[in-house]
């Protein structure tokens, strides 16, 4: 039977590790954290992620965990329209939210045979021609034909085989939270639910949880700013948002006041600079291919970072399905590298051009900003999120 071993239970190593099982592989999936838990936040789906998903495991019930995302456009502050709300419908992209709860849980229910392994927190990898892929964590080593290294952006086996790549800020901090459907302020209609509104460094992004998810008709926020993560405490760093996103058009000032310090995750965004030179490093009869945001981690402005971990792990399960040890393994390793290279080459490209507009600061970069979403709102939007969202499974 050919084996894996899976490194990461987030997203991307839960998704591959189901895929891997329910093509016969024999997989062992390691996790550093004492347990596999989602972060209490919520993920946007583009219709890419949602083909992926759904490639990987179409009995998954993907469609029942997410809500699509009423189009909400783009605002100032002030509430004024940046971007009305009919574009992103015109280009026929629209996205859902599903709570991170939810989706592990069908993650996770979608498992089968992998062996989890809890409390390993691997530090080392051998790769190389004429032995099999192995990684270890000082105690024990886990060999097989195939290593996926799905360990985030800090990952080590990344920095082994990869170390031109490495992880930078990206300038911003950011601070997610889900309200709880019993807590949620009741919001209706044009209230700038689904959309996000810009300011000078600072965004806003607030959507509606179907009443299936985990928050139970919770809200999910999603709050940027310029500059570090910040050292306080929740309840200090909930205060400064409260500061921060004083005098903004309803209902981002509700949605903050009816947030509690515990519901807060804050966290620094990073990225990668540059990407790993390839994705798919062969050894022995097999190899190890670095997946997720070990790959590709890069700001979220777009929403698909887990979105492109959805993709790698259904290329991966299609370009390995038939593969033995061996030549076709390898071969497969390769094709696994050539076939996502350039696909999330682009999108972290497209990120990282929507990532500066978004986050533009100062009053002339804002003009020009602002005059710019105006005009070419459904070819500067819609171009970035067609791109992104336009990837269609391998056959
Ligand atoms: C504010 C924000 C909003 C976002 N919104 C969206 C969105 O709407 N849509 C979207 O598609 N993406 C979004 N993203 C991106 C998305 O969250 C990430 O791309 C995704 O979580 C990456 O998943 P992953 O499994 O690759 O990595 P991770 O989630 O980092 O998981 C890595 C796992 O590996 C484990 N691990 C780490 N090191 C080791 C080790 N040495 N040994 C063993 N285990 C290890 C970790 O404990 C963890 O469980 C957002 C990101 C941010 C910051």
């Amino acid at each position: 039977m050919r084996t894996a071993v899976v490194v990461g239970a987030g997203m991307a190593g839960l998704a591959t590790s189901g895929a891997l099982a329910r093509d016969g592989w024999q997989v062992t999936l390691l996790e550093r954290g004492e347990r596999v838990a989602a972060p209490p936040t919520a993920l946007v789906l583009w219709p890419n992620g949602m083909r992926a998903l759904t490639s990987i495991d179409p009995d998954g019930g993907w469609p029942a965990i997410a809500t699509p995302v009423p189009d909400g456009g783009v605002r100032r502050p002030d509430g004024q329209w940046l971007v009305p709300p009919r574009s992103r419908a015109a280009a026929g992209n629209s996205p859902a939210v599903a709570h991170l709860e939810d989706l592990y849980d069908a993650l996770v229910a979608g498992l089968g045979d992998v062996q989890i392994r809890t409390g390993v927190t691997v530090s080392a990898v051998r790769c190389g021609p004429g032995r099999r892929p192995a990684v270890g964590d000082g105690r024990t080593e886990y060999e097989a034909d195939l290593v996926v290294a799905a360990d985030g952006i800090d990952s080590p086996v990344r920095r082994a085989l990869a170390p031109e790549a490495t992880s930078v800020g990206s300038g911003f901090a950011a601070w997610q939270a889900v309200i709880p459907g019993f807590r949620a302020p009741v919001l209706t209609g044009d209230r700038g639910f689904g959309g996000e509104t810009l300011g000078a460094g600072y965004r806003f992004v607030a959507i509606p949880l179907g009443e299936r998810a985990a928050g139970r008709g919770g809200v999910y926020w999603v709050a940027t700013a310029a500059g570090a993560a910040r050292p306080e405490s929740p309840a200090t760093q909930l205060a400064l948002l409260r500061r921060w996103f004083a005098g903004w058009h309803a209902p981002v000032g509700e949605l903050l006041a009816a947030t509690n310090p515990e519901d807060l995750v804050p966290q620094e965004v990073r990225e990668l600079r540059p990407l790993p030179r390839a994705y798919g490093f062969t050894s022995g009869p097999g190899g190890v291919v670095l997946l997720g945001d070990a790959a590709h981690a890069m700001p979220h402005h777009l929403g698909q970072g887990a979105c492109l971990a959805f993709e790698d792990a259904a290329t991966l399960r299609s370009l390995v399905a038939g593969a033995k040890p061996g030549p076709e393994l390898t071969a497969a390793v390769e094709a696994y590298s050539r076939a996502r290279r350039p696909r999330t080459n682009s999108v972290v490209r497209q990120t990282r051009r929507m990532s500066a507009v978004v986050q533009a600061r100062g009053r002339l970069a804002l003009r020009a900003r602002d005059a710019a979403l105006n005009q070419l709102r459904p070819r500067m939007l819609g171009h970035a999120h067609g791109l992104a969202s336009d990837w269609s499974p391998p056959e």
